[in-house]
């Protein structure tokens, strides 16, 4: 048996005056999700643990099966992962941006002006050495960048160069321990940073969006620094269970590659409001034909949450139900929906409660919950689970995961 695990990021909700009480997954209309709960199974589920308020990495982690206690790394390796650069244990990761300061180094816009492309950028940069250590920069989506430090003797205990707001100078990165090893990372950083400005400054790119009275490019802020650590795939971890991942978000493809999953390149996957489902889930349907888990995740939800949009989080919501009709009723193929973490609109961030979860397919043992929400799945059969049982539930029902014991 195969399986289909939907994720809608940042799905869950509290209860709203404008929906009458109601979650913005309750007050949508979802009737293909409600097919699912109806002829399946359902409950809530806590991706880390109760009372604990993930973050969409750590939740992921836990959902595939890997603790993150053990092997959440930062944010870095994801990140340079969902950007296709090629890791080894050891690299030291980071998430960065190409962005404007002045000549005093006071950062004036953290994305350049949303600058289009940072490839010329990257081109300056990646393959220098600094103090022995290489420095790999690769092209993400607009501003955007995935940097690497390959060598010996590094650490990922450093801070970070990019402040995060505007008006204030770029970050002197600084060793957050007395080790030689975060000392030297610190020190090749801060080469790094000054590198940068040096090589950006007098691109020929820049001085062309200065004379369009564009922001030029012209420093490379990073942070969320962490190691690459290698981890069990999940075939290694179910049976030789061949996964494969549908996303748009550069994180998710990134958390897909750390667990061994194969990422497709799907067009019209932005991970934005306008991403194509329909593109998305087609590419699910032709995925199942080589693989046994696709995962598709879908990130509109989690993005409304955050711009404080119950009518827009609504909107998305019902987007996605239409979508998942075209996953309905697929032959020999366990259909899981759920999210990652709760992000209420009432307050634009991530938050502790439990997700609804619903699976239907042959052999389920359906319970009596008919709609897909936070407060009817509460009364389904799967009770309350942690993210690190799902994987469990789906390789036993799917065949991947034997008997334990005798
Ligand atoms: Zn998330």
């Amino acid at each position: 048996m195969k399986a289909v695990l939907i994720i809608m990021d940042g799905l869950g909700d509290r209860p709203l005056d404008e929906f009458k009480g109601k979650t913005v997954l309750e007050a949508a209309a979802t009737p293909n999700l409600d097919k699912i709960a109806a002829s399946g199974i359902s409950g809530l589920m806590d991706s880390i643990a109760p009372g604990v308020t993930p973050g969409s990495d750590t939740s992921h982690l836990a959902i595939f099966g890997l603790d993150p206690e053990e092997h959440y790394h930062g944010r870095g390796p994801l990140e340079v992962l969902g950007v296709g650069i090629p890791l080894k244990h050891g690299d030291i990761c980071f998430r960065s941006n190409v962005g404007t300061v002045d000549d005093d180094m006071t950062i004036k816009d953290r994305r350049a002006g949303r600058i289009e492309s940072t490839a010329e950028h990257c081109r300056l940069l990646d393959g220098t050495k600094i103090d022995g250590v290489e420095i790999i920069l690769k092209p993400s989506a607009w501003y955007r960048a995935g940097l690497v430090l390959r060598g010996k003797g590094l650490s990922p205990n450093v801070g970070k160069n990019d402040p995060k707001e505007t008006g204030v100078k770029v970050m002197k990165v600084k060793p957050l321990d007395d080790t030689p090893a975060a000392a030297k990372t610190a020190k090749v950083l801060n080469k790094l940073t000054e590198l940068s400005y040096k090589k950006f400054r007098d691109m020929p790119l820049n001085k062309k969006r200065v004379a369009e009275g564009k922001l030029p490019g012209n420093i490379l802020l990073f942070r969320g620094a962490g190691r690459f650590v290698p981890a069990p795939s999940l075939e290694e971890r179910y049976g030789g269970m061949k996964a494969a991942c549908v996303a748009g978000g550069g994180l998710y493809k990134g958390i897909a590659r750390y667990v061994g999953m194969d990422v497709l390149d799907v067009k019209g996957a932005t991970g934005r409001y306008d991403s194509d489902y329909g593109a998305k889930v087609k590419a699910v349907k032709e995925a199942l034909k080589t693989h046994d888990l696709i995962f598709l995740h879908l990130k509109a939800t989690d993005s409304a949450g955050e711009d404080m949009n119950p009518a827009l989080k609504k909107e998305m919501v019902e987007k996605m139900d239409s979508a998942i009709a075209g996953l309905l009723g697929l032959k020999d193929c366990l259909l899981v929906a759920t999210s990652d973490h709760t992000t209420p609109c009432s307050l634009g961030h991530h938050s502790y409660e439990p997700v609804a979860l619903a699976m239907a397919g042959d052999g389920i043992r359906v319970d009596d919950v008919v709609k897909f929400g936070e407060r009817t799945c509460a009364k389904g059969g799967l009770h309350r689970i942690r993210g690190l049982d799902l994987m469990n539930i789906i390789a036993s029902h799917t065949g991947f995961k034997k008997l334990y014991g005798a």
